[in-house]
């Protein structure tokens, strides 16, 4: 981004196309004289009282444009900082492009992406995570995704990031005082231990929350899998409360997957129900099982249904061989005929819920359960990472203090477990932006809109 900070930028900050409003954005040390000259008013821009609105006209070469509404926020108390001017314009795209056209005219130039945003962060605004929560807010597509971009927004991760950097200085400073006067101090390791091991707690906690972070942002892929007829058909019109699939009682004739996205209150969820981890001979069925096994292998989670009302048979088990725990779940389905005594011994390596897709009875603890499960157990107060940036801040966080923790236990120099504390440090202002680079900050800014 090739942009001098003391330039006078303009931008259309509202989406193109016909709307009611259409708001002009202003900013840098000139803007309010800039916009002075294509503003007609009882008062002044320049004599305006901050943030007040003036009804008046935008003037383009001496003739009324627009009737327009505008505003002055000066230095430092706005968005980014400078002193900015604002015009709420009727938002007609001729209209706007000629305004904007008479901004650049005036000594303006336009915007770049994210250029409003990156000038609060560089004037000390806003830090890197919250600039990021700024587009995270405008593209949240589900609640959760919304109120953890506010979390960050409000300086959420900030905090953390403080709190943790707090407790790595403390252990430093108690280390390199060790080093400086190694003959008169001795280094308390245990307190050293004792802060490295809270910061890796909270590394730990802030890691999981990605898994909720990225669930929130994208949705999460869920598949049911089962042999042919136990209910998984049923199931997914049980979650859609509408008749998609067929349900027949013709074994295996679902053949090809079905997806259909669900709310499970507030995560978007696309269920997938697979033609089912049966062998078979028939082409098409084998096509089709072939692609259910593919879903298994990317899904958040896999509901394996199984037949309740009849014993179990080695074929309902084939998929868990290929499931780790955290990612199964065993749907006994069709309670509503009694559960076969022979299910009270099973015991599998997932959780499992006993429901009717029929009567609907269990429905509610499943979906519970899966949205419980899907959040990793982690609270639903927006204290989470979204940002795969975060996260490998995070990891390398952690890298570097599993070295310090092993250090410590194998009595290693003291140069050395300080050393790890020190990158440990690092990556996590890294979140912040405090040590961040200007090709990652160009990145970052330069997926934003114009305007923001
Ligand atoms: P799929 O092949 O696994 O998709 O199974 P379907 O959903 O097509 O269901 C097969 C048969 O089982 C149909 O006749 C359904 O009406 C019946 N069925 C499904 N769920 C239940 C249930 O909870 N209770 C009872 N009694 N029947 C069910």
């Amino acid at each position: 981004m090739r942009t001098s900070d003391r330039d006078t930028i303009v931008a259309v900050a509202t989406a193109p196309g016909e709307a009611a409003i259409g708001l002009i954005r202003m900013s840098g040390p000139e803007s309010v004289q800039v916009a002075s000259g294509c503003f007609r008013g009882r008062v002044r821009l320049e004599d305006a009282g901050d943030r007040k609105l003036l009804l008046g006209f935008f003037v383009v070469e001496g003739q009324d444009l627009d009737q327009v509404l505008a505003s002055v926020m000066r230095a430092p108390g706005s968005y980014t900082g400078q002193d900015m001017v604002e015009f709420n314009c009727h938002g007609g795209p001729l209209l706007l492009r000629r305004a904007v056209r008479a901004l650049v005219g005036a000594g303006a130039r336009l915007a770049e992406r994210g250029e409003f945003t990156k000038r609060a962060f560089l004037n000390g605004k806003m830090d890197l995570s919250q600039a990021e929560a700024v587009a995270a807010m405008i593209s949240a597509r589900s609640d959760l995704g919304l109120s953890s971009a506010f979390f960050q927004l409000r300086g959420g991760l900030r905090r953390q990031f403080e709190g943790m950097a707090e407790r790595l200085r403390e252990a430093l400073v108690l280390l390199e005082a060790g080093l400086d006067f190694s003959d008169d101090v001795e280094i308390d390791f245990g307190i050293v231990r004792q802060q490295i091991d809270l910061v890796l707690a909270r590394v730990g906690g802030l890691v999981r929350s990605y898994q909720m972070g990225k669930v929130m942002r994208e949705g999460a892929l869920v598949t049911l899998a089962g042999r042919p007829n136990v209910g998984k058909s049923s199931l997914l019109n049980r979650f859609l409360e509408e008749e998609r699939a067929i349900v027949t009682d013709i074994p295996g004739t679902t053949r090809d997957t079905i997806e259909e996205s669900v709310n499970l209150d507030g995560i978007a969820v696309t269920l997938v129900d697979t033609a089912g981890i049966r062998q078979s001979g028939d082409a098409v069925e084998m096509a089709g099982t072939r692609r259910s096994q593919q879903f298994i292998d990317v899904a958040e989670r896999v509901l394996l249904v199984v037949d309740g009302a009849r014993p179990p048979v080695q074929e309902d088990f084939s998929v868990l061989g290929v499931l780790d725990r955290s990612q199964g779940f065993l749907v006994v389905n069709k309670v509503d005929l009694g559960v076969h005594e022979a299910w009270d011994r099973v015991t599998v390596n997932a959780d499992s819920v006993r429901v009717s897709a029929k009567t609907g009875e269990g429905i509610e603890r499943l979906r519970m359960r899966l949205r419980g499960s899907l959040l990793g157990g982690v609270g639903v107060s927006g204290d989470v990472v979204t940002h795969e940036r975060h996260l490998i801040a995070l990891r390398g966080a952690q890298r570097a203090l599993f070295q310090a923790v092993e250090g410590l236990s194998e009595a290693v120099p003291a140069e050395l477990v300080a050393m790890e504390c020190r990158l440990a440090l690092d990556a996590l202002s890294g979140i912040v932006g405090e040590t961040t680079a200007d090709d990652i900050l160009d990145r970052i800014f330069g997926s934003f809109c114009i305007g923001k």
